[in-house]
């Protein structure tokens, strides 16, 4: 594990910073794909998670989820509007053609969702924050002491088709609802964080970096 912040570290995939799997506190954010049980389990080694939240539910987010929560006996939170997908009680969205490819290659079984989060509510000392687009039940935790945000796919510091390393919208075939996901961007900025983390990319430090491109989406 590598240590980003206090109480916060990354368990790296390879190549590094393309899913990125967090412990935060004691919750676990975030499981890559279906493939990653293993590895995420061998990286915690020494560190026993209460909980597995997912920044939203998508393949290469809700992965390993159920067998995480399983193996190690976790309960999963996610936000609601996320949950019936999560649970399978609806599909995957949007209906593309790589959200559809990545649902027999990357894709998790369906779990129990035992704590729907909602706007407001709190996890490991981050406050959640609905910022909705990408998915109906996208959130950025957020953490207001120290001014961290850990925002999932709300916008993502790499290209998830090139791999090459910047600040980019996620492309239509990741995003739900363009306006939406913009103007969860913009509030994403509007938090002024010291530090964004992603689901894809680096960590970002440059808050004006993250400004300027929130005022040109
Ligand atoms: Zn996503
Ligand atoms: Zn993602």
């Amino acid at each position: 594990m590598i240590k980003i912040a206090e109480d916060l570290h990354l368990l790296p995939s390879f190549p590094s910073f393309t899913i990125n799997t967090y412990l935060m506190g004691n919750v676990l954010i975030d499981t890559a794909t279906k493939w990653d049980a293993v590895r995420l389990i061998r990286q915690l080694k020494g560190h026993k998670p209460d909980m597995v939240a997912l920044t939203h539910v998508h393949p290469d987010h809700q992965g390993a989820a159920k067998h995480l929560c399983e193996q190690l006996n976790l309960p999963l939170a996610c936000h609601e509007a996320d949950q019936e997908v999560m649970e399978g009680k609806k599909p995957m969205i949007p209906r593309s053609w790589i959200i559809r490819v990545q649902e027999k290659t990357w894709m998790g079984r369906p779990h129990p969702v035992s704590r729907p989060l909602r706007e407001g509510d709190e996890v490991a000392g981050f406050r959640v924050i609905h910022a909705p687009g990408h998915t109906p039940g996208s959130v950025i935790f957020f953490r207001e002491k120290d001014g961290i945000a850990v925002a999932g796919d709300v916008l993502s510091n790499l290209n998830p088709f090139t791999l090459r390393p910047g600040l980019h919208e996620m492309p239509d075939e990741y995003t739900v609802n363009r306006q939406q996901s913009r103007e969860s961007i913009r509030l994403l900025a509007s938090l002024d964080p010291a530090l964004v983390v992603f689901g894809h990319g680096k960590p970002l430090t440059d808050r004006q970096a993250l400004k300027r491109f929130a005022a040109g989406v």
